[in-house]
C-alpha cells in the first residue's frame, strides 16, 4: 500500500516511525510504501511549542483516562526502544492549591486517580523540598505528586522519530505544503504539492494538527476544531521560555498561576491558563512581551533564587476538537484523518492503533473518538 502522511509533528512523526519500521517476525504493512509531507521541517508546528506534559491526570472520564495511561506505556517502551533519548523526560509532576475550593478539587483527583490504580498522593511540604529543592510554595498548601508523569521536548522528540522512519525507508519531504486533496469521485487519491507536483496515494493520512481544517475543506470535510480567531478562543495560547536556569526544577510544577518545567536549552519553559485566556490572534507584541514578563514574574515568585530572564515568547495555537477529544479515523475512500489535542501525550500510542487498524484490525480504543461522530 502506497501511504502518505501529511504533517510531520508528533502525531505524524510517530505514526511515521512506526509505519515504516520493520517489527521482528515482520508485520502485516511489509512491503507499504511511506511518504511524508511536511511543510517545514519535523516538530516545527504546534509539537515544538508545547508544553507537553505527559499525563493521564484526569480521572473525570474513566475510560479517556485509560486509553491515556496506555499511551504513557506505549511512551515507556518507544523511550526504551531508542535509548531513554534526553528529550523524553519521565520525571514526575507536583501540584500544589491553595484557595480552599482548588484544594477540594486536588483532593478529589488525586483520590479518584489512586482508585483508578493511578500513582497519585498527597505530600507534605518535607516530601516536596525532596523533589523540588528550589521551589518555594506558600504556606498552607495542599501538594500532590504524580510520580509517572514527565514530559518531552517536542521538536526534538519528532525530528527523532521522523529522522528514525527516514532512516528505515520512509520518504519525508520537507519544505513543501500540501495544497489540496486529489479526489477521483468521492475517493482521496492524494495531494497536490505547493510546486504543482501530484502525491499518488492508497491511503492519505491527514496529521495537520491546527492545519488540518483546511486542507479536509479541499475535499469539502468539515472538521469540528475550535476556531482560534474566533473572539475568546480557547485555541491560541502563549509560551515563554528562559535563559538557562541550571537545577532550578527536577520535574513539572503545576502552581496556581504557573506551569513549569525544564527547557532544551536548560531554561524554563513557563505558561498559565489565565495568561492564555487574555492572548488571541489579535494581540499586539507589546501585550506578548509583557505576557512574557509576567510569567517570569510568577516563576520568581515560586523559585526565589531564579535570576534567568524572557529568552523568548512563543504565541501557539492548539488543535483543540470543539469536544476536547480526539478526532481519529477513516474519513472518506483512501482518507483517514489523525487530530489531537495532547497530541504530545497521544502520539506514539494512536500511531500504534492507527497502524492496527489501517492493516485491517479495527482498534476498539478508537472507536469514541472517530472524526465523523458529530454527524
Ligand atoms: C501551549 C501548548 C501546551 C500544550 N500542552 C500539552 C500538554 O501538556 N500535553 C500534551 O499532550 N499536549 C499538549 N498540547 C497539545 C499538543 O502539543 C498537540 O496536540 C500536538 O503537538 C499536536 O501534534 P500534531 O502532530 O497533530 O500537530 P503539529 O505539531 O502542529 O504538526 C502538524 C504539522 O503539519 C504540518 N502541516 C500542516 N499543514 C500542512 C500541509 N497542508 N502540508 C504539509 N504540511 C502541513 C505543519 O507544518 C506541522 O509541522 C499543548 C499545545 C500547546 C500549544
Amino acid at each position: 500500500m502506497r501511504i502518505l502522511v501529511i504533517g510531520a509533528g508528533i502525531v505524524g512523526a510517530a505514526l511515521a516511525d512506526r509505519l515504516a519500521r520493520p517489527l521482528d517476525g515482520g508485520r502485516p504493512g511489509e512491503g507499504d510504501t511511506v511518504t511524508v509531507v511536511e511543510e517545514q521541517w519535523p516538530g516545527a508546528g504546534t509539537s515544538g511549542t508545547s508544553y507537553a506534559w505527559l499525563n493521564a491526570s484526569d480521572p473525570a472520564d474513566p475510560v479517556y483516562h485509560r486509553f491515556r495511561t496506555e499511551a504513557l506505556r506505549t511512551w515507556r517502551d518507544l523511550a526504551a526502544g531508542l535509548g531513554d533519548p534526553s528529550w523524553y523526560r519521565p520525571v514526575g509532576n507536583v501540584v500544589w492549591a491553595t484557595a480552599d475550593d482548588a484544594k477540594a478539587r486536588l483532593a478529589a483527583r488525586v483520590e479518584g486517580l489512586a482508585a483508578l490504580g493511578y500513582a497519585a498522593r498527597l505530600i507534605d511540604r518535607e516530601e516536596l523540598r525532596a523533589l523540588e529543592p528550589a521551589l518555594n510554595a506558600p504556606p498552607d498548601v495542599l501538594i500532590a505528586h504524580f510520580p509517572d508523569e514527565g514530559y518531552v521536548h517536542g521538536g526534538p522528540a519528532a525530528q527523532a522519530l521522523a529522522l528514525r522512519a527516514q532512516q528505515s525507508g520512509a520518504d519525508i519531504v520537507t519544505g513543501h505544503r500540501a495544497e489540496r486533496l486529489n479526489l477521483r469521485g468521492d475517493r482521496v487519491t492524494g495531494v497536490r504539492l505547493d510546486d504543482g507536483r501530484d502525491l499518488d496515494a492508497d491511503l492519505t493520512i491527514c496529521a495537520a494538527g491546527r492545519h488540518a481544517p483546511a486542507l479536509l475543506a479541499t475535499a469539502g470535510i468539515t472538521l469540528p476544531l475550535v476556531d482560534p480567531a474566533a473572539p475568546g478562543s480557547a485555541a491560541p495560547c502563549l509560551v515563554a521560555t528562559t535563559t538557562p536556569a541550571p537545577g532550578a526544577l527536577n520535574g513539572l510544577v503545576h502552581a496556581p498561576e504557573l506551569s513549569a518545567r525544564q527547557a532544551e536549552n536548560g531554561g524554563l519553559v513557563l505558561e498559565a491558563d489565565d495568561i492564555d485566556a487574555g492572548v488571541d490572534e489579535s494581540v499586539p507584541e507589546e501585550r506578548v512581551r509583557a505576557a512574557g514578563d509576567e510569567l517570569l514574574a510568577r516563576g520568581r515568585t515560586i523559585l526565589p533564587g531564579l535570576t534567568a530572564r524572557v529568552a523568548g515568547v512563543r504565541r501557539c495555537v492548539r488543535p483543540l476538537p470543539v469536544d476536547g477529544y480526539p478526532l481519529v479515523g477513516p474519513h472518506r475512500p483512501g482518507l483517514y484523518t489523525a487530530v489531537t489535542h495532547s497530541g504530545i501525550t497521544l502520539g506514539p500510542h494512536l500511531a500504534e492503533l492507527i497502524d492496527q487498524e489501517i492493516h485491517g484490525r479495527p482498534a476498539e480504543a478508537l472507536a469514541p473518538y472517530r472524526p465523523d461522530r458529530h454527524g
